[in-house]
């Protein structure tokens, strides 16, 4: 397919695709997948070979959210039964962290629920980056705190920080249906203070909330802009008790067709899958590791991922490797720009165009989208929860979180 070809020598040159091509990615039939994903998959390997760089997420605070960000289950008033509790300790927070560093992640990503940090929650998440630092000096902590004052990077930063996540999630023209108390122009200016502040930006989407194709691209065209490190890619989790319960409009080849339009459009970053992995790609998430390089291991915020266990002998199987703690992620022509975590480059430095973003949308897969169910598009935040479900809804895969922070049970890792 010469769309594909054409792909594959842009992405191969980190060129930016037409926005025409980038469409007709996602406009690909059914029948076309593989192809796809082989194209996609080029690219991936020559940035980043086979390594699968594994993330871990601690809710550092779960649910009670006042924002009401609808594709999330600790949204204002949320019916989600999932788990509610304030601040964990910094000693609870490093023993979760433990777990999954053990089970061979090398970034943890501390997120906390809310609009935003008070200047006495970075205190006390500094005090959580320390006690996780004093025990694994080699680990990546990514924050995902929600929208930033002033200051406040600067001092995650001098705390220990490598990484902020905050995400777009959806494009700036849809974002006022899925949000009503916060603004698209909001998350991208904690983006930009992150990066400013000289840490390595993260920021990601929600794909599954009823979206167009064209929102999908103008949302990952708006990120490569922005120039985050790494893009999570979350596919909704539809949770009951949200506005978004009843969207259930995603396909393995659908999800394949995201990642791979994700990967044309930002070669030499990292992506992440994110939230919804298990519940959308199911048996096709193999596939996704040829246009992914980087997934979370075990649990996500709220919801319960694949054992820990799976997610390594799907690696495995898959003929990748988890990419070790000495390893450096991002290719050298970024690390060496200063942008990413494995580079720790003067923070300072600016990273010529790595701006980033990163939490703030809880997707449930990982910060910045505190995901947990939602839709977008074609549900104002403000909707009743909708309990009526499509015939082909995956209810049966969504799985509320009752282990790991904030319970007496062993974390998934
Ligand atoms: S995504 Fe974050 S800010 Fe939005 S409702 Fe969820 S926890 Fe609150």
């Amino acid at each position: 397919m010469d769309l594909l070809n054409t792909l594959v020598d842009k992405g191969l040159r980190r060129e930016l695709p037409t926005r025409d091509e980038a469409l007709a990615v996602l406009a690909t039939s059914d029948d076309d997948v593989l192809d796809v994903v082989a194209a996609a998959g080029k690219v991936r390997r020559q940035w980043f070979g086979r390594r699968v760089k594994l993330n871990y997420l601690v809710n550092l605070k779960s649910g009670l959210c006042p924002e009401d960000c609808s594709y999330c289950s600790q949204r204002l008033g949320s019916k989600a039964d999932i788990l509610k509790y304030t601040w964990l300790k910094p000693d609870e927070a490093s023993q979760a962290a433990a777990a999954g560093l053990a089970g061979g992640a090398k970034r943890v990503c501390l997120v906390a629920s809310g609009r935003g940090p008070t200047d006495r929650d970075v205190d006390r998440v500094s005090d959580t980056i320390k006690a996780i630092k004093d025990q694994n000096e080699d680990v990546e902590v990514c924050a995902c705190l929600g929208l930033l004052s002033d200051g406040q990077a600067e001092r995650l930063r001098d705390a220990g920080a490598d990484a902020y996540n905050h995400n777009l999630n959806t494009s700036e023209g849809t974002y006022g249906d899925i949000t009503t108390t916060h603004t698209y122009a909001d998350r991208v200016d904690t983006v930009q203070k992150a990066h400013a502040a000289g840490l390595s930006a993260c920021s990601g989407l929600i794909a599954g909330m009823g979206e167009s194709d064209e929102d999908l691209v103008d949302v990952v065209y708006a990120l490569r802009e922005l120039d985050p490190d790494s893009v999570p890619v979350n596919f909704l989790i539809p949770f009951e008790g949200t506005p978004l319960a009843k969207e259930w409009n995603l396909t393995p080849q659908r999800c394949l067709r995201i990642l791979a339009m994700v990967r044309f459009v930002c070669p030499d970053v990292e992506v992440r899958i994110a939230g919804g992995r298990e519940v959308h790609l199911r048996s096709m998430q193999p596939l996704a590791l040829h246009l992914a390089n980087s997934i979370f291991l075990g649990d996500y915020l709220t919801s319960e991922g694949q054992a820990g266990k799976a997610d390594l002998e799907m690696i495995a199987d898959a003929g990748f490797e988890v990419e070790g703690a000495g390893e450096v992620t991002l290719p050298e022509h970024r690390a060496a720009a200063g942008g990413g975590c494995g580079s720790h480059a003067d923070a300072d430095a600016g990273c010529g165009s790595q701006e980033g973003a990163g939490c703030g949308s809880h997707a449930d897969a990982g910060c910045g989208s505190h995901q947990g169910g939602g839709v977008c598009g074609s549900a104002p935040a403000a909707a009743a929860t909708v309990t009526e479900q499509p015939s082909d809804a995956r209810t049966d895969l969504v799985a509320v979180r009752r282990r790991g922070a904030g319970t007496d049970l062993a974390p998934n890792a």
